[in-house]
């Protein structure tokens, strides 16, 4: 496993010193793990003379927009421009959503994540669940080719940092976390600006909804659950970034081990968040619905009646 991994990096540093024209992106709906580990490694390339395209199938959620170099992420790209498709952060590549056909036909992949459900469908695959956060990886991949770390890719690599392991405070948190952390403060990175941008600058809206979603909250069968539907997101005129954190709040309760959000979208699915406390595993019940993520985070989109779906998570957690 060890040498595997290692075999893998040596491999992306062999891809990126040869080639000059690559495609960064990450998943749908981008949490701050997605877009700081997309900027962090365009402006490493950036500095190595590369040249690189920075993608999200889904714009910036605004609370990371305050990071340098947000507004030059776009929401597509020209695939005759690209030489290798790097791809951060996602356990599936169909979490590119409509960009996949498109990534699918690039010959070179380098896929670069955290999640333990990593389908490895890159040509390159570096998958380590060791690591808090994709950013993580990122930063050890920059120190490697030996890339000055400079302020702004700092910022962006402690922003998925910190969002990922909940302020260092989730079960990913770990020795290796504070090290990486302490490099990139050292580097520039500024940790009370970056978290008051990220915890403490929510439009109304985002508490509104939380306050519904806390508002409808039930407590069965040792789960906690609560459901927003998109009559909820237009009362607030709200979007789903706005849902972000909703549930690590439901999951505060002293009462319960699980905790589950369903979030209707305009598609006419759910997102289901789980999270998890202790050694509950809700990633392999994700992966049963089709989607994944870690051992006390996890989600998938569902078709249909939440509550039939919440008494088929509460079947699978009884097994
Ligand atoms: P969240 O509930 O915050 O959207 O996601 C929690 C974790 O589950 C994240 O690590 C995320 O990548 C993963 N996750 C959420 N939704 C999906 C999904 O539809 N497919 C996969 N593969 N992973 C997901
Ligand atoms: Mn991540």
């Amino acid at each position: 496993m060890i040498y595997w991994i290692r075999l893998e990096m040596k491999k992306i540093i062999e891809t990126i010193n040869n080639h000059k024209r690559f495609l960064l992106i990450s998943h749908e709906n981008p949490d701050g793990d997605a877009v700081g580990s997309v900027l962090g490694l365009h402006f490493g390339l950036k500095n190595l003379n590369k040249i690189s395209f920075p993608v999200l199938p889904d714009p910036v959620p605004k609370i990371y927009s305050f990071l340098i170099g947000s507004d030059e992420i776009q929401t597509d790209f020209e695939i005759d421009d690209i030489e290798v498709a790097i791809i951060l952060d996602c356990a599936d590549i169909g979490r590119v959503e409509n960009l996949k056909r498109k990534i699918t036909k690039i010959p070179k992949k380098v896929n670069i994540d955290h999640h333990p459900s990593n389908f490895s469908f890159g040509e390159i695959n570096y998958i380590n669940s060791k690591s808090s956060s994709t950013s993580e990886i990122v930063l050890k991949l920059l120190r490697r080719l030996n890339v000055k770390i400079d302020k702004k890719i700092a910022d962006a690599l402690y922003t998925g940092l910190m969002t990922d392991t909940g302020g260092f405070r989730f079960a990913n948190t770990n020795l290796n976390t504070f090290k990486s952390a302490t490099y990139l403060v050292k580097m520039g990175a500024d940790p009370f600006y970056i978290s008051e941008m990220v915890y403490s600058m929510k439009p109304l809206k985002a508490l509104k909804l939380l306050g519904r979603a806390l508002e409808k909250l039930k407590k069965e069968n040792g789960v906690i659950y609560s459901i927003l539907t998109l009559d909820d997101f237009k009362e607030f005129e709200a979007e789903e970034e706005d849902a972000e954190g909703v549930v690590e709040y439901l999951n505060k309760s002293n009462e319960v081990n699980i905790a589950i959000l369903f979030k209707q979208k305009s598609n006419g699915f759910y997102k289901v968040s789980l999270r998890s406390k202790g050694d509950i595993d809700v990633k392999d019940i994700a992966i049963k619905f089709g989607g994944g993520g870690h051992m006390n985070a996890a989600g998938f989109d569902v078709k249909g009646d939440p509550l039939t779906v919440l008494n088929e998570i509460i079947r699978e957690l009884k097994k």
